[in-house]
């Protein structure tokens, strides 16, 4: 695949619009959506990765011109280990209020059920039981685990929640990796054939020693769920966002949001933004959880095959229309790397990915456009 590049070294950041969604392509002629899709791939410049929103100034104007109760309702907490937001509109200030702490326990909630730092979770009991025995579990986690097992098998193996099997000894925070006797023996562990998802939402592990995490779509799905429960009460326009992860429904009332892209290693800037509405955006990088070894950084994503971190890429950003997926394709399309990744994410329909290589090029879909 051909893809064009130019530096964005020297540039404030740059503004992406996708070109798929009506919302975002309206001024835009048919003709010049042509020559904008003809620059696909183009590479731009230096970046990173979380995400920032930008609030808008514009918003106490809109407060003054609706009715006294409706108002702007916001929620910062810590879920997952990690930062969350939540901000959304409601006409009725109480019911807004109840629904900020309904989003911040569904987070807990999920928490409980699919932490592998919690004993009591249903995760865990699967690490610890499913390799001697078939393990009952919720429907909820049987359905994700079916979500996982798809994209493994979308991606090759790629995305694989047994990654975990080799996972468990690194400690990013203690500076610990596997010696070189535990990666060979505890690679060949590290396969979702090995996750047997049986009748009745029972579940069996081939191996003993095979271990699971969810940590690549558990917190999309608690995003995705959040976004769920808003929009069963009423909600038409609200945000959620937990980590790299973030679900927009409906727009911010007649005009866009504004989902930036950090850059992936000055903390303080942006490399892009992104017009958005009505869906979903997830990144991934190198540089949340790492640390840097005879000149190696290693880092929370595994390449299933190798047991290590791949290095050819700072972070992805994919946006889509639900965030258990884009959570779950930033992390497949960091393991596959530019090439393979982009290859992927083209025969996507519903994608668009946003790639930052080690060489500090930007890499963008078909469409999106700059
Ligand atoms: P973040 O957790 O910072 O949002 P990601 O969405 O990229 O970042 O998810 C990274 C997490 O995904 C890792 O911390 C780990 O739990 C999990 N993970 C790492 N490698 C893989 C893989 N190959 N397949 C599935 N999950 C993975
Ligand atoms: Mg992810």
């Amino acid at each position: 695949m051909a893809m064009l590049r130019k530096s964005i070294d020297n540039v404030n950041f740059y503004t992406f619009r996708w070109l798929n969604k009506t919302t975002l392509s309206k001024t835009l002629t048919s003709a010049t959506m042509n020559v904008l899709q003809g620059l696909a791939g183009t590479v731009v410049a230096s970046i990173k990765f979380s995400l920032w929103i930008h609030l808008g100034s514009l918003m106490a104007l809109l407060v003054l011109t609706m009715p006294a109760q409706a108002e702007w309702q916001r929620l910062p907490f810590q879920t997952m280990g990690t930062q969350a937001y939540v901000e959304l509109w409601s006409e009725d200030d109480d019911l807004g209020k109840d629904l900020l702490i309904a989003v911040q326990n569904e987070f807990e909630r999920i928490n409980q059920l699919m932490s592998p730092y919690i004993a009591s979770s249903e995760l865990s009991l699967l690490n610890r039981e499913a390799a001697n025995q078939p393990v009952l579990i919720s429907n909820e986690l049987y359905l994700l685990l079916q979500q996982a097992e798809q994209l493994a098998k979308l991606s090759g193996g790629a995305f694989d929640i047994s990654f975990a099997s080799v996972g468990f000894s690194y400690d990013y925070r203690q500076h610990l990796k596997p010696s070189a006797a535990e990666l060979t023996e505890q690679r060949s562990l590290i396969n979702y054939q090995h996750i047997q998802l049986l009748d009745n939402n029972h579940v069996m592990f081939a191996r003993p020693g095979v271990k699971i995490d969810l940590g690549g779509i558990a917190k999309g799905y608690a995003v995705e769920q959040a976004i769920g429960l808003l929009a069963k009460a009423g909600i038409k326009h609200a945000l959620v966002t937990a980590g790299g992860d973030t679900r927009l429904l409906g727009d911010k009332r007649g005009r866009p949001w504004i989902v930036a892209i950090k850059h992936p290693r000055k903390s303080d800037d942006i490399v892009a933004q992104l017009p958005l509405a009505d869906s979903a955006i997830s990144t991934s990088g190198d540089y949340e959880r790492f640390f840097i070894e005879d000149g190696v950084r290693y880092h929370h994503i595994l390449d299933p095959k190798s047991g290590q971190s791949p290095s050819g890429l700072m972070s992805v950003t994919v946006l889509g229309p639900d965030a258990t997926r884009t959570d779950a394709m930033s992390t497949t399309l960091f393991v596959m790397g530019l090439e393979r990744g982009m290859a992927f994410i083209e025969q996507q329909a519903e994608f668009e990915a946003i790639f930052i290589s080690s060489e500090h090029q930007l890499y963008f879909s078909s469409g999106l456009a700059q």
